[in-house]
């Protein structure tokens, strides 16, 4: 089934000068980036981002670090693209993400994992509309 998606390189991925490396793999693997920008998100834009989290211990430190330098937010669309985009990320934790990941490679610690991925289809429909348009969601 074609999916829609959204995927996130999170600020610690774009300080570290890593969106090059990101979107390579991306391409790659055969899904198609159908829209893109990057952005700095405002403590509130991540605390909407993800309300799903807000009664969680982690979610001031979440909303901080999401919210602390620019992110790349795209659609990536393609045949199972939801599940695809998370196998190319790895696990939560970069520790237990098999290796050769983008979280496994890259991440930092549990928080400051480098990427982001919908996990089903609602919440990629969620997740697209909250950062993209109508037109650039066609
Ligand atoms: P994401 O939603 O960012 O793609 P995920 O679906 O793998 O990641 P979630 O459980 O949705 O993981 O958690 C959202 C984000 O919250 C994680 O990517 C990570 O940045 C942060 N996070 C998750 N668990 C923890 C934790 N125990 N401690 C600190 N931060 C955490
Ligand atoms: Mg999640």
């Amino acid at each position: 089934m074609i999916e829609q998606t959204l995927a996130i390189i999170k600020p610690d991925g774009v300080a570290r000068n890593l969106i090059g490396e990101i979107i390579h793999r991306i391409e790659t693997s055969g899904l198609k980036i159908q829209a893109m920008k990057m952005v700095q998100l405002s403590v509130k834009q991540a605390e909407g981002f993800y309300a799903v989290h807000r009664d969680k211990p982690f979610f001031p430190s979440l909303t901080s670090f999401m919210s602390e330098g620019p992110v790349v937010l795209m659609i990536l669309s393609g045949e199972n693209a939801i599940q695809k985009w998370r196998d190319l990320m790895g696990a939560t934790d970069p520790a237990k993400a098999v290796p050769g990941t983008i979280r496994r490679e890259f991440g930092q610690s549990i928080e400051r994992n480098t990427t982001h991925g919908s996990d089903a289809p609602e919440t990629a429909a969620f997740e697209t509309a909250y950062f993209f348009g109508g037109m650039e969601r066609l």
